[in-house]
Formats: structure tokens, sequence, C-alpha cells
């Protein structure tokens, strides 16, 4: 896993993590989003970058 100098925080003031896209349009895209990303949360959060 590549360091990367700027770790993004989220607007809920969490760091952001490194995630990998596995959806069709993008399969294997990697992208920071928030550790509250995804749907299984009951307020997911929305930062994506
Ligand atoms: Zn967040």
């Amino acid at each position: 896993m590549e360091m990367l100098e700027v770790i993004p925080v989220c607007y809920c003031g969490n760091p952001a993590i490194l995630n990998t896209s596995w959806s069709n349009d993008n399969s294997g895209r990697r992208f920071f989003g928030c550790k509250k990303f995804g749907s299984r949360f009951r307020k997911p959060c929305r930062f994506y970058t």
C-alpha cells in the first residue's frame, strides 16, 4: 500500500480511508471515503474523493 502525503478529512471530521470500488463502472478504482461510507450504516456519510 502506497503512502500518501495528505489524507483527506471527511465532512464529519473523521480522516478518510482508502477504499476500492468494485462497481461495474469503475472496478478496482481506489478512492478516499469516510469510514462511515456505505449503505450498511444508518446514516452513511457521502464523503468521497
Ligand atoms: Zn464522514
